[in-house]
């Protein structure tokens, strides 16, 4: 290895903390080794320094005694080893700036804080609302609108014999107002005052476009950031269905924004979005009809999973209509009419308002990326590497443009990780295996891991069990027993791959597997630890046993 006294190596295998702690210790007991750090196991790296020339072989060899595999990385990163930087902060004074963030919604406002606390001076552009899709159209007004007509659904429905109920009235107009005002009180404090919090970040208002280079132009200025990362996110996207332009159709943001409950709804897409909004509207008062053009809602999802919430939105009225290819629509005297085919049939719905749920594309339009040498995919998302670098080594995307893993959690996760790759020199790798998924309907519907048909598909031998809810100590005494969990494993090593839950508390139950996922748990893990009796998540524990048990021969506290 010559004179040079800094090496870097790219270590497979490591998955957790013990693991990068195993691999440091194990190089620094190597003589000649001055120092050895992993930072991070997810960096998938090492880094060194050689107080005399060391053989590449013994670095290799050690590291694979311990378990896993490294390789000598040829062209590392400038790593600043006593910083941990890659960049060096900027001056007081200078007027470049070390980081650009274009967006500031969570990607944007994750990446500044991060490179605002590594100490570097950070410019973050915003052309719309601060605090972007989750707080002001996304997750918030949609959750707590979910929530007021779930109220009123409960009130009206008591599933206990004694207990009274009675039918509750639904102002939408004071809903939609209490939701304005909850999404104003979260965009203050959660994003416009976090700001204060953080003088090494500047505000800037306006569109930023990508102009050559590191160079960006806002409103006529431009800037020559050291490095850019692309938090622009994704907007609803409509598909190109004859008709639909000249229509005066609804998106799940102007669906939220009426003050008016449509009499029929049509919802065109069964993912999340379609889902939330078609059972939202039909609590509200609406008569839904859901179209899906795959042959199940929530395609993407375990097939049990997703024929068991069905049944339940079928229950509450929803007419879903699956295998459904949208035609044409024309307008008519009530509002629409939706032409489409199904199983070769031609069908015709008709409604007053038509909501189109068929996805977001990421927001790349007009952004410059081709000058700046940045590449995208065929839906316009930022292509990256596993550390989240673009085309271009000096620009990174993080979040709802790079097309992928749309939750606000996952933007934030990577709006962080791009700093900290992209100034703090790390190489932190973007690491989606374990991602919880809800969507939320009632009963939510959660999921993590591969689905059975995923598992099988990538080489798994798999078991497999399904435990119904009405088998679940919690949903008797609550007298809602709706759903399921399914639990994969790999037959081979016992570890779980993958859990699917259909449960009111779904979303909540979902993080017991998503720790399992992380860390690597076996089937017999879960079934060794306590859960406490009468909750939901006790569920998994029980799915757990019934790989080996009979769960009517179960006693009490799974037994
Ligand atoms: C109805 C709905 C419900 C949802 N519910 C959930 C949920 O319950 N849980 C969950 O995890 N996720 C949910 N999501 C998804 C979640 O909101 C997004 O994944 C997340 O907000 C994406 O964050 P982001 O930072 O990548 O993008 P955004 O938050 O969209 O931020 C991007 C920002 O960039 C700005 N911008 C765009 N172009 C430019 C430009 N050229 N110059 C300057 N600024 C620009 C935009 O104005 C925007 O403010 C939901 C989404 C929707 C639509």
């Amino acid at each position: 290895m010559g004179s040079t006294n800094k090496v870097e190596l790219d270590i497979e295998g490591m998955s957790c903390e013990d693991c990068a702690l195993h691999v440091e210790k194990a190089l620094q007991g190597i003589p000649g080794v001055k120092s050895a750090r992993v930072p991070g196991w997810e960096s998938g790296r090492a880094v060194l320094t050689l107080s005399d020339a060391v053989e590449a072989g013994i670095l290799e060899q050690t590291v694979r005694e311990a378990g896993y595999t490294a390789t000598i990385v040829e062209d590392p990163v400038t790593m600043d080893e006593e910083q941990g930087q890659s960049l060096t902060p900027g001056t007081e004074g200078n007027d470049s700036q070390d980081l650009m963030v274009i967006g500031a919604g969570s990607a944007g406002f994750a990446a500044a804080i991060r490179a605002a606390e590594l100490g570097f001076r950070v410019t973050m552009v915003e052309a719309g609302t601060i605090g972007g899709t989750c707080v002001n159209v996304g997750c918030v007004p949609s959750k707590t609108l979910i929530r007021s007509v779930e109220q009123v659904h409960r009130a009206g429905s008591s599933p206990f014999r004694g207990v009274s109920t009675r039918t509750e009235r639904l102002d939408w107009k004071e809903v939609i107002n209490q939701k304005d005002e909850l999404v104003a009180r979260l965009r203050g404090s959660k994003y416009t005052d976090v700001l204060s919090a953080y003088p090494q970040i500047t505000y800037l208002a306006g569109r930023a476009r990508l102009v050559g280079g590191n160079n960006v132009e806002v409103d006529g200025r431009t800037y020559q950031p050291r490095r850019i990362i692309l938090a622009t996110g994704a907007s609803p996207w409509v598909p190109s269905i004859p008709g639909l332009e000249g229509l005066d159709y609804l998106t799940s943001t102007t669906a939220m924004e009426s003050i008016e409950v449509p009499g029929t709804l049509i919802v065109v897409g069964a993912n999340a979005v379609g889902l939330e909004m078609a059972q939202l509207f039909v609590r509200a008062g609406s008569d839904v009809t859901l179209v899906e053009l795959e042959e199940r809602i929530a395609p993407n999802e375990d097939e049990e999973a997703s024929s068991s919430l069905r049944t339940y939105l079928v229950a509450e009225g929803i007419r879903v209509e699956t295998g459904f290819r949208s035609e044409r629509v024309e307008k008519t005297t009530i509002g629409v009419v939706l032409h489409g085919t199904q199983q070769k049939r031609s069908v015709l719905i008709e409604a007053e308002r038509l909501l189109v749920a068929t996805g977001r594309r990421p927001n790349t339009e007009g952004l410059g990326l081709e000058p700046a040498g940045i590449q995208t995919g065929p839906k316009g998302e930022v292509l990256v590497d596993e550390n989240l670098k673009t085309s271009n080594p000096s620009v990174y995307a993080a979040g709802d443009v790079t097309g992928r893993d749309m939750f606000v959690y996952v933007a934030a996760y990577a709006g962080a990780l791009a700093s900290d790759n992209a100034l703090g020199g790390k190489r932190r790798v973007y690491d989606t295996a374990h991602i919880p998924r809800v969507i939320f309907t009632d009963p939510q519907m959660a999921a993590a891991g591969l689905t059975e048909e995923q598992a099988r598909s990538s080489g798994h031998e798999v078991r497999v069990t399904v435990l119904p809810m009405d088998q679940v100590p919690q949903a008797l005494a609550a007298r809602d027993m709706r759903g399921m969990v399914k639990l994969v494993a790999d037959r081979e090593t016992d570890r779980l791959l993958g859990a699917h839950i259909v449960a009111p508390p779904a979303g909540e139950m979902i993080q017991v597997a998503v720790m399992a996922l992380r860390f690597g748990l076996k089937i017999q893990d879960l079934r060794d630890t306590m859960f406490p009796y009468l909750t939901g998540v006790e569920a998994i524990k029980l799915a757990a046993l019934t790989f080996e048990k009979d769960i009517a021969k179960l006693s009490c506290c799974a037994g």
